[in-house]
């Protein structure tokens, strides 16, 4: 039996925020994170745009940075925009060297390819028969875990990193080419460059099914790359992601905070988005900054003050899936690139004010917009 500070169960975002935060610190604390695949963080790019991380949070997030912009833009049939907004990016591989560093120098002890078989309070029994036992255990095991009760959609989507003809592709992120045929409810491409001949391509759905048809998604970004005069010499990786988009405040719907669920699986994510990096990074630094006597009371504060902004996005989710007919979809969020910067910055971030709310809801109804559908059809 060994015994802990902390045991990180799930070597995914969450975690790896969380022990980088720890390693920082609280640099003489003991602790161990599991992960049942071969290397941490799985195969993901992860992104953020700078609002999401907070100046105090930066010297753990900044290690896992691998590129950054300094603008991204967005095109819908009637609107293309470029906003200064800086944007960066993380990756599965970034997450392994990092961590693998500081597990080389005795900050912390890595359990890959160990599957977690039991996840107790204070106790974690591993399929292989080990017992880990620490005086915080941290369940982060993501998006599978999730509540599914109250699931409205999903965000889903093929991704291929594409080695392309240097100059094909655009030079910064495009974070939405809603301008493709919207068929499977609200469809965008996603592109990020890495340099100038890396790229990767995703083909997003905010669909009503979590179907994901690999093949005719791949043959889709074949056709798309080539209209928009981007030249693929080669596919590098490929990575996909269903994530259930939830009906009502996810943080709400979680029993047992006390049993320190993290990430996705806590449901520490933006409803409308499914994008989870601001609620991690607030969750690592709250458990770096806490005494794991004084942890679950200080995460149960956290969680009420992101209740409201979870409700609201939740709110949105009804109205973009229920209120609005799948082929309208991409008008809601047309709209929505309308609005002044700072309003987007603070809803991509968590962060709506009660303004941000005002001008995300008022105006022009979007295109095709139906009250009564809004109301009666699934609510
Ligand atoms: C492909 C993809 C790209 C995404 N991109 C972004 C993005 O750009 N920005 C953003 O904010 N959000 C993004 N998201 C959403 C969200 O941030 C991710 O899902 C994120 O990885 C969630 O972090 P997590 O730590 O909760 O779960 P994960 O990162 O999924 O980590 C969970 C880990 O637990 C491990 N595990 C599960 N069960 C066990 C067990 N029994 N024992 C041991 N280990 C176990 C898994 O193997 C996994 O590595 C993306 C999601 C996907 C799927």
């Amino acid at each position: 039996m060994t015994q802990l500070d902390y045991v990180l169960v799930g070597g995914g975002l969450q975690n790896a925020l969380i022990a980088e935060a720890l390693c920082q610190l609280r640099p003489t604390a003991t602790l161990a994170v599991i992960e049942q695949g071969p290397a941490l963080g799985g195969n993901h790019t992860w992104c953020f745009h700078a609002a999401d991380v907070p100046a105090k949070a930066m010297p753990f997030v900044e290690p896992f940075v691998i590129e950054r912009w300094r603008r991204q833009s967005v095109r819908f049939p009637e609107l293309e925009r470029t906003l200064d907004e800086p944007y960066a990016a993380l990756d599965s591989a970034s997450v392994q060297r990092v961590l693998g560093e500081r597990a080389a120098r005795g900050a912390l002890t890595l359990y890959l390819g160990e599957r977690a078989a039991f996840v107790g309070v204070k106790h974690v029994e591993l399929a292989s028969g080990a017992r880990l036992e620490a005086k915080v255990v941290i369940d982060a095991r993501g998006p599978e875990l999730a509540e599914r009760k109250h699931v409205l959609g999903y965000q889903k989507f093929l991704g291929l990193e594409l080695e392309v003809e240097p100059g094909s592709g655009p030079s910064s992120p495009v974070l939405m080419d809603a301008c493709v045929e919207q068929n499977d409810g609200f469809r965008f491409v996603y592109l990020l460059p890495f340099g100038r001949a890396r790229l990767l391509v995703e083909d997003t759905y905010f669909s009503d099914t979590p179907a994901l048809d690999v093949a005719a998604l791949r043959t889709g970004i074949e056709r798309y790359v080539a209209s928009r005069g981007i030249v693929s010499r080669n596919v590098l990786r490929e990575e996909t992601g269903v994530l259930p988009l939830p009906r009502r405040a996810p943080l709400a719907e979680v029993g047992e905070r006390g049993r320190f669920r993290g990430g996705y699986a806590g449901g520490w994510f933006h409803p409308t988005t499914g994008y989870s990096f601001p609620l991690a990074v607030r969750y690592a630094l709250t458990v770096a900054e806490s005494e794991p006597l004084e942890l679950g009371a200080r995460l149960e504060r956290l969680a009420q003050r992101e209740l409201s902004n979870q409700r609201f996005a939740a709110w949105l989710n009804r109205l973009l899936f229920c209120g609005v007919a799948p082929a309208n979809r991409y008008s809601v969020l047309e709209r929505f690139y309308r609005l002044p910067v700072e309003t987007i910055r603070r809803f991509y971030a968590h962060q709506t004010t009660a303004l941000d709310r005002t001008r995300i809801l008022c105006g022009r109804p979007p295109r095709g917009f139906s009250l009564t559908r809004l109301i009666g059809e699934r609510a």
